[in-house]
């Protein structure tokens, strides 16, 4: 059994408690001992007069001097030296004299003092072992609610704040993020020398809200701007703060400011700050008490300090419409700054960040990585490249190539790759399904290019059909979006013109899903129906997360009925064109479906020369070409 402290204490209790008892029993303080020896007893007046004639030999003092046993001779006391207790009413000074004067022999016994001194003690062991006892298993359980969070310990003491004294991390390290790094330049040069703007009397912001979404680098960019002017990152979630018990947000914001003063000038960073600062006072079922207490003290903690003494708050967050407006005041996070995911040159940028560290082939391009990863955030990246890196190794390879690129790109879209089905009508249906998509993805010049068909399971999909997506996904046209909703009825189409109404599956489910969320947004956000240039609805968000929660309809009935007839009518459009399309085609799509079940995947290449040989294609620019 491993040695505890805790298990010795358990075990040593009993045992003291009746150990306590025993010693007791033996050591009670007992004073009258000695008084017992003499059974006989005189007065005071009768001591006085033998003193007097000289018949007291010896005088033991006891109990504080009110007892004396004394030992007298004389005729009266048979000529023999008797033991005879005398209570004395006070030990008076005079007769002490007058004991000395008589040349009696005079002892004191400070037995009872002695005694009783023991009893304390005695008394005090058992409560002092188990006090210290107890305070030994609070430190115990407090050590270990750091790990487990055990509801024994209780804030102050386990507040998760990390500190780093030198994260390690450079400007250099963090890539694609310019105009964003552009901005904390200035805070570095402050940090490194704040003089140069205290003389000039410059009042350097606070705080610093980075908004983007998750993995672009905010966290990182952070840690920068600590390592870059070497001072302390102190780094605490937001979700850290608002935990178990009531008040300890509260105070683990003020333990924090408190560590952070103590190490200024440093960073403190807030990750995560939408879960203490979202608007008070809104969402579901009223406030939180515990999260408004946490977001007062911390707008309290951020007045208090003056602006130049070297804290700088940075705090991170991809929702920045939900945050109290408190936070986003003048002297709080007055300044914000936009992380947003890399476009094709930042993504080069952050790619080369982290190949440094790399074996990459000669033949593989960076900026090939780059153009076939559009809406990759930097976190993405990074990983798509470590995925490479590990396939690599347990090829054995030396090496990254554009295989393990491929695989890894795979990966990080859509999930582990699964086996395929063997021959079977379903793995036919799946064909017929995804060459549905891939040849109304080919014929319509409007649509994203067809990257690759495969009938490898991957993630929840059975087969997939890879598009290639432009560059510039922020402006979509009309013509693009309804292409993107017939190549997305492609599948269906394909599985109902081939093996009939009665025999269309379930796997569809998720391209109807996204088509009527499509056709939908036309109709009510872009203003591309037949009901005009009109903006219905805002971009859904979350009713659990407050403020839009009362905002559900901003229009009639006969609007929403209209929205509805609209939203139909283009989905029942894009229907008829995309039957038409899988019938005029269908020799070529039972061709490319025998090849696909043969060889299991396609390339968008393939696909395009197969399917030029037998029709015209339309004109595209080719992102393929330039790979
Ligand atoms: P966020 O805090 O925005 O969610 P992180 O800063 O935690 O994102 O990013 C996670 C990881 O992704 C980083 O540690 C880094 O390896 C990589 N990364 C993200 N953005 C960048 C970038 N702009 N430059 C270099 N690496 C990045
Ligand atoms: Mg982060
Ligand atoms: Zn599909």
């Amino acid at each position: 059994m491993k040695f505890s402290w805790k298990t010795l204490i358990l075990w040593s209790l009993p045992v003291l408690i009746v150990g306590f008892f025993l010693w007791q029993g033996f050591y009670t303080p007992n004073s009258s001992n000695e008084q017992n020896i003499s059974s006989s007893k005189m007065t005071y007046g009768r001591f006085l007069e033998y003193l007097d004639l000289g018949w007291i030999k010896k005088v033991d003092l006891y109990d504080n001097g009110h007892t004396a046993i004394v030992e007298a001779i004389g005729p009266e006391l048979g000529n023999k030296t008797q033991k005879i207790r005398v209570e004395l009413p006070i030990l008076n000074s005079e007769l002490i004299t007058q004991l000395k004067k008589a040349h009696v022999d005079l002892d004191a016994h400070p037995q009872k003092m002695n005694n009783s001194f023991i009893g304390i003690i005695g008394n005090l062991f058992f409560p002092i072992i188990f006090i210290l006892g107890l305070i030994f298993l609070f430190q115990r359980s407090n050590n270990s609610g750091n790990n487990t969070g055990s509801s024994m310990s209780f804030g102050k003491t386990r507040s998760q704040v990390q500190v780093e004294m030198n994260t390690g991390v450079l400007f250099d390290d963090v890539a694609g993020i310019e105009e964003a790094k552009e901005e904390f330049k200035e805070i570095v040069t402050f940090l490194k020398c704040p003089e140069s703007f205290t003389a000039v009397g410059a009042r350097i912001p606070k705080g610093i809200l980075l908004l983007g979404p998750p993995g672009t680098g905010k966290t990182l960019l952070a840690k920068a701007i600590a390592g870059e002017s070497g001072v302390p990152f102190f780094n605490i979630s937001g979700s850290e703060f608002v935990e178990m018990f009531v008040g300890v947000g509260a105070s683990r914001v003020r333990d924090l400011f408190k560590k952070a003063k103590k190490n200024a000038p440093c960073i403190v960073f807030i990750d995560e700050i939408d879960a203490v600062g979202r608007q008070r006072g809104a969402g579901v079922g009223g406030g939180n008490d515990e999260r408004e207490q946490t977001l007062n003290q911390l707008l309290t903690e951020m007045d208090g300090f003056e602006g130049n003494t070297g804290i700088i708050v940075i705090a991170a967050t991809n929702r920045s419409d939900i945050l109290d407006s408190a936070l986003l005041r003048p002297g709080r996070f007055d300044r914000q700054v936009m992380v947003n995911v890399p476009d094709f040159k930042g993504r080069l940028a952050i790619l080369s960040v982290h190949a440094r560290d790399k074996k990459i082939s000669k033949d593989l391009s960076l900026e090939m990585i780059a153009r076939r990863t559009p809406g990759f955030s930097g976190a993405d990246l990074a990983n798509l490249l470590n995925e490479a890196a590990i396939l690599t190794a347990r090829q054995r390879k030396s090496f990254i190539s554009i295989y393990e690129i491929d695989v890894a790109i795979d990966r990080v879209i859509a999930g582990m790759e699964g086996t395929a089905l063997i021959d079977s009508k379903s793995k036919r249906l799946i064909a017929y399904h995804e060459i549905g998509h891939a040849i109304v993805g080919t014929l319509l010049e409007q649509h994203d290019l067809v990257q690759k068909v495969t009938l490898i399971p991957r993630g929840q999909a059975k087969g997939l059909t890879w598009f290639l997506p432009s560059e510039e996904q922020s402006l979509i046209s009309r013509t693009q979006i309804l292409a993107r909703i017939m190549g997305a009825l492609g599948g269906r189409v394909a599985e109902e013109v081939v093996f009939g109404d009665t025999e269309v599956t379930t796997g569809a489910s998720n391209d109807l899903q996204q088509l009527t969320s499509l056709s939908r947004q036309m109709v009510t956000r872009f203003g591309m129906s037949n009901i005009g240039p009109f903006s219905l609805e805002s971009q859904r968000s979350n009713p659990f997360l407050g403020r839009s929660m009362g905002m559900k309809t901003e229009y009639s009935d006969t609007i929403a009925t209209n929205i509805d007839a609209q939203v139909q009518a283009i989905i029942q459009n894009c229907y008829e064109n995309t039957v038409q399309i899988i019938k005029n085609n269908r020799p070529i799509i039972d061709y490319l479906v025998d090849i696909l079940i043969e060889k299991e995947t396609i390339t968008g290449e393939e696909l395009r020369q197969l399917v030029a040989e037998y029709t015209v294609l339309p004109k595209k620019v080719s992102y393929a070409s330039r790979l």
